[in-house]
């Protein structure tokens, strides 16, 4: 008795991959060159491995060039930064994205701050975060995973394709295009993130802060929880949106979900599980099972934002190449 709309991103992924792969056989037709994509990656983290070889494998299916950075544990932040300022100099790289979390000796928030912004493809540099947060300005680049939410809304309205056309053949600011996109499809289908009650839960840096600024800038009422909010599930039931980015395995439950209600599941968090070969496996922050019979439409774990995710980063690739080849021609 499953009642939400179960949203395939694995699917939505794979079409707006191939309408990134289809523009950039354009580009390199017309400019002779095709969008760079340097991935950074320090020391050996698993976690981390995983994440980098997706990104670099997604670019080669696509045509996106990708340069490879890998360097040990130990290395220097200012070693690391100069790194960061060859390649911000490179003329063939559109985009840098440093995977994190970086060890400990390295100060996270300077490394950031030396990405050039036009090539600040993840949307992490203070000045995109900033811009997001401001009224009547607008980033450069989005960051990935909010950005999925924006293409999940427009996807519930079964409206993607237009979106996605929408959003590709723009030459302007992503976030500019986006919003434009999706409001104006969700306002023409009747349905519109303007004045719904929505709750992020969690305010991280790269996941619960932007989402509830992009939200916010799409004129929904916004609520954000987190560690220290007291009864979260009376706020979590008010929601017409929730966005659940606390990496708290199944904390959600379906008696919080309010009927109807659009469930954006972000976290992916590892659980033992003695029946796979792997010993584990990934469940997101909602109880999906209850959750399901009570939400209008719900994302899945693993196959939801996961895969999107990966794919603004190559969509924010493809961007930031259109931008400088357009400029220089
Ligand atoms: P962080 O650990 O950086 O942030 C977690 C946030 O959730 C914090 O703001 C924290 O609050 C809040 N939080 C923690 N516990 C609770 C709780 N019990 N109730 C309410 N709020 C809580 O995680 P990230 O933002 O980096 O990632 C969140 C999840 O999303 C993880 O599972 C991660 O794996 C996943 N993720 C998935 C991506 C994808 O593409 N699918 C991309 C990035 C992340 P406080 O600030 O008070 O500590």
């Amino acid at each position: 008795d499953q009642m939400a709309t179960v949203i395939d991103g694995k699917a939505v992924a794979q079409t707006i991959r191939s309408e990134i792969a289809e523009e950039v056989r354009a580009l390199s037709q017309k400019y002779g060159k095709v969008p760079g994509l340097a991935v950074v990656i320090v020391g050996n983290r698993k976690d981390s491995q995983s994440y980098v070889g997706m990104k670099r494998k997604a670019c080669a299916e696509l045509g996106i060039k990708s340069f490879d950075i890998d360097l040990p544990e130990q290395v220097s932040e200012s070693d690391l930064i100069k790194q960061v300022h060859q390649l911000n100099v490179n003329p063939d790289v559109h985009g840098i994205l440093v995977q994190l979390p970086l060890p400990k000796h390295i100060n996270e928030e300077k490394v950031l701050s030396e990405i050039s912004l036009g090539k600040d493809v993840d949307g992490f540099h203070p000045l995109n975060i900033g811009k997001l947060a401001m009224k009547d300005r607008d980033p450069l680049f989005l960051p990935c995973t909010p950005k999925v939410m924006l293409l999940k809304f427009s996807f519930m309205l079964s409206c993607n394709v237009d979106f996605i056309l929408c959003c590709h053949t723009s030459y302007s600011f992503t976030l500019a295009t986006c919003k434009k996109a999706c409001i104006e499809l969700l306002s023409r289908s009747g349905v519109s993130i303007k004045g719904k009650k929505a709750v992020v839960v969690g305010r991280s840096n790269i996941v619960g802060l932007p989402a509830s600024l992009l939200l916010l800038k799409a004129d929904a009422t916004v609520t954000i929880v987190h560690s220290r909010t007291t009864q979260p599930e009376s706020i979590i039931r008010e929601a017409d949106i929730v966005i659940a980015a606390a990496g708290q395995p199944m904390m959600i439950k379906g008696s919080w979900i309010k009927p109807g209600a659009a469930v954006i599941d972000v976290g992916t968090n590892a659980v033992d599980d003695p029946t796979k070969k792997s010993g584990y496996r990934l469940v997101g922050d909602v109880d999906f099972e209850e959750a399901s019979k009570v939400a209008g439409w719900i994302t899945p774990v693993p196959g939801g934002v996961g895969p999107m995710t990966v794919t603004m980063l190559l969509h924010n690739t493809l961007e930031g190449a259109k931008r400088c080849f357009e400029k220089n021609h």
